[in-house]
């Protein structure tokens, strides 16, 4: 999963890109709204952490704009203060949800988990896959009863198709969203990072479709 933060201030921009990070996201930032507009047109993300208060362009407009224009990714807008017309103005603009500044991260990070979730469809933080459930709040992963351990890209990989189950995923789309934008992207990994989940998990958990990309089909899996 892959998150823009969009944040003026240097400090609390490098502990938010900070804490994503560590909760298992890729993340690219940006210090004013001009720049984060830009990345948001360009970029496939799956959250945006969106201060309203930024330089050149403010949060409204930048979000107003995405909406205008058909980028639909789930954004959690930050306000400087409890001003209840700034958050009124920012749920009519497209906003998913808000956080007030100060806040605290873990906050942060259970409102980024929620619009992720549910804008992919999913109510519960549990998400299961026949004998295969991940919890998203902790990133810890069993099947049936026993833990498996995944490596940052494996879980990264397998949280994509958790949160997009039944849908076939190119290839393209899945870099997308498992790098930031400075990560060299290599399209072979996939595939080792593909068969390494078929290996620890269920050899048939995750299928090829041949020139097209890759599914997790959950009907299957029942044993
Ligand atoms: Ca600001």
């Amino acid at each position: 999963m892959r998150v823009l933060v969009v944040e003026d201030e240097p400090d609390l921009q490098a502990q938010v890109v900070r804490a994503l990070q560590e909760a298992g996201y890729s993340v690219d930032a940006a210090s004013d709204g001009e720049e984060g507009q830009f990345l948001g047109d360009t970029e496939p993300y799956d959250a945006v952490v969106l201060d309203l208060g930024l330089p050149k362009v403010d949060g409204i407009t930048v979000l107003n704009h995405w909406r205008n224009n058909d980028r639909n990714m789930p954004v959690l807008i930050l306000t400087a203060r409890e001003t209840w017309n700034e958050k009124v103005s920012g749920f009519d603009a497209g906003a998913d949800d808000y956080l007030t500044k100060p806040f605290h991260m873990e906050e942060l990070l259970a409102r980024v988990r929620a619009i992720i979730r549910r804008s992919a469809g999913h109510a519960s933080p549990m998400l299961e896959c026949g004998p295969v459930t991940l919890d998203t709040r902790t990133g810890k992963v069993m099947i049936n009863t026993a833990a498996v351990t995944l490596t940052a890209h494996e879980l990264k990989v397998l949280s994509y198709f958790m949160h997009h189950q039944g849908r076939v995923v190119s290839q393209t789309e899945l870099i997308e969203h498992i790098y930031d934008q400075d990560f060299d992207r290599d399209s072979n990994t996939i595939e080792v990072f593909i068969a390494r989940l078929r290996k620890k998990l269920l050899p048939e958990l995750i299928k090829t479709h041949r020139g097209r990309g890759y599914s997790m089909s959950c009907e299957d899996q029942d044993t």
